[in-house]
């Protein structure tokens, strides 16, 4: 076995150990209870029954004998036979030193002797009556004890025991079946707590099985769920997880291979001019001066590419922003980034329009609102035609700060309209090239809006060629829309 196998198999088994012991003290805790409580209570209710029945029989017994002058023998005699007191098993007489005087069990030839039962001498010496019920070998033994009295003064005492085995056999069986019924009871709920625990620790074996095959690479693993309870959605949220992972995955693998593709060429290039150099023995001054532009144009080339994926890296990598930055005017930006363009924009007879609504905000960093407008303007005169026109618009509106870049270019087709703002996605990769385009603008552009809670769409124009591109930011917390 392996040791993720091992380790695995480790805590499997230590939570269902912990899961089976925690079931089996709990039902332990409890049929403990079931047998304990109502046995003592049904002996608490029998204890007060019999303490009733001996006391009234003793308070009987000592006001009959009240009425004699002396406790005698026949006195005694003669007063148990006018009682007639049932279910006693022995009654004793004494007189007032303790001296029996009169005993039922003949057999014990006690008469004449001391009665040493201590519950006589106490109702002796106290003058109280003593009842004192046991549970004793499976049978109720209760003793009783009272002083006879006359004028507030001891004559004699009564002394009663009762051995009764019919209520504590019946004590005895209702004990005896309470503990079979609850070693079925517990058999059973330990069957089923093993049963339940292995069942719920194999579904997080499996789910530990599945986050560890993902943790080794394999992210196209799933985890099989089944039922609603919570286990059921922990498995659901890890594959959603994992999903989430195999895309972010697919997307860095493309990327890094396309960067790769991307930087290799102009690479290759520059390899190819410097070979061609050295491998000619004369080489004409103008040839050389035009190769060495060449290799210099690939370097630019190489510098934009690197400096655009520096860019959108330190975008991946920054945490995003708790608060909105604090809002910045846009029509300068717009006007800086225009400036810059003008140069291009002569080159390629193109007219840079402005329609600028001075007092918008947008809640972006300056350098973030300049990413944005540069690129979509330098895109709009690159992919413009001569004696073409870009328009910037920019506006308040009910949704926010609108600002609009549309050109007459050559346009982009419908169905890459959608996949342009992807990186290194190129409609005409010629016309990119000549264009020294990276593929990473737009990317740029989706990026920094995104990054500051905006959005941004490309559509082709109604009214003619050309596309419009547009970037919407909220409007700052609180703020009304006139
Ligand atoms: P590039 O550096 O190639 O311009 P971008 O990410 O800025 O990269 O743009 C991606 C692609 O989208 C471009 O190569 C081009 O084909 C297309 N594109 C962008 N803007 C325009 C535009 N204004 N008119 C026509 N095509 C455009």
């Amino acid at each position: 076995m392996t040791e993720t196998g091992k380790e695995g198999r480790r805590l499997h088994l230590g939570l269902q150990f912990k899961f089976a012991v925690t079931y089996v003290l709990l039902i332990a805790a409890v049929l403990l209870f079931l047998n304990t409580y109502p046995v003592l209570s049904t002996q608490e209710l029998i204890f007060r029954s019999k303490r009733d029945t001996l006391q009234s029989h003793a308070s009987l017994l000592s006001s009959g004998l009240a009425g004699l002058e002396e406790v005698t023998q026949a006195g005694a005699g003669q007063i148990m036979e006018q009682l007639s007191l049932h279910g006693l098993t022995q009654v004793i007489i004494t007189d007032a030193h303790g001296v029996v005087v009169y005993d039922t069990d003949q057999s014990a030839q006690s008469v004449g002797t001391r009665c040493d039962w201590p519950e006589l001498t106490t109702a002796l010496s106290q003058s109280v009556d003593v009842l004192h019920p046991t549970f004793q070998d499976g049978a109720f033994q209760s003793r009783a004890a009272a002083p006879v009295t006359v004028g507030g003064e001891i004559i004699g005492g009564v002394a009663l025991f009762e051995y009764d085995t019919d209520q504590g056999a019946l004590l005895v069986d209702f004990q005896r079946n309470l503990r079979s019924i609850s070693l079925v009871v517990c058999a059973i709920a330990i069957a089923v707590s093993l049963v339940l625990s292995r069942a719920l620790t194999r579904r997080i074996g499996r789910l530990l099985q599945g986050i560890r095959t993902v943790r080794e690479g394999e992210y196209s693993h799933r985890v099989k769920t089944s039922g609603h309870d919570e286990l059921a959605q922990l498995g659901q949220e890890f594959n959603q997880l994992t999903t989430r992972l195999q895309t972010t995955e697919e997307v860095r693998r493309r990327f890094v291979s396309d960067a790769s593709h991307e930087l290799k060429t102009p690479l290759a290039s520059i390899r190819l001019l410097t070979d061609s150099i050295l491998q000619a023995d004369h080489m004409e001054e103008d040839t050389l001066r035009e190769f060495i532009g060449d290799i210099n144009q690939e370097a630019e080339r190489l510098t934009r590419i690197t400096e655009k994926l520096l860019t959108l890296t330190r975008m991946d990598s920054a945490p995003a922003a708790s608060e909105p930055a604090p809002p910045t005017a846009v029509a300068p930006v717009i006007r800086r980034a225009g400036h810059m363009l003008e140069p291009l924009a002569a080159q390629s007879e193109v007219k840079l329009v402005y329609r600028l609504e001075e007092d918008c905000l947008a809640p972006c960093d300056e350098d973030g609102l300049y990413q944005i407008a540069f690129n979509l303007m330098e895109n709009a005169v690159k992919y413009n035609l001569p004696g073409g026109s870009v328009t910037v618009t920019l506006a308040g509106t009910r949704e926010g700060t609108v600002l609009k870049v549309e050109d007459t270019g050559v346009g982009v087709p419908a169905e890459d309209l959608s996949r342009i703002f992807e990186r290194f996605y190129r409609v005409d990769k010629a016309r990119s090239r000549a264009a020294g385009g990276t593929g990473l603008g737009l990317s740029i552009v989706q990026d920094t809006v995104r990054a500051h809670g905006g959005t941004v769409e490309a559509r082709a124009r109604e009214d003619g060629p050309g596309v419009s591109f547009i970037v919407t930011f909220p409007l700052p917390a609180g703020a009304q829309a006139d």
